[in-house]
């Protein structure tokens, strides 16, 4: 059914995007998104998800790798 102006506008008026939500790393105190592991030490609510040192080590090897092929 066709809704009058002020219908539709009341309905848009809670179509507004919110920021995202950003908090502070507990361990090394960077800014994170919630509920996202730290990008700067790879904890989540204090313990390792993400073992930043094998993956930078891994990146190591393919830009190595990249380079010898040249
Ligand atoms: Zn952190």
């Amino acid at each position: 059914m066709r809704h009058n102006r002020s219908q539709r506008g009341s309905t848009r008026s809670h179509h507004a995007l919110k920021g995202i939500a950003l908090t502070k790393c507990a361990d090394c105190n960077s800014v994170v998104m919630r509920h996202q592991a730290c990008s700067n030490c790879g904890k989540y609510r204090g313990k390792v998800i993400v073992n930043l040192e094998a993956k930078q080590l891994k990146a190591k090897k393919k830009s190595d790798k990249k380079s010898e092929a040249k």
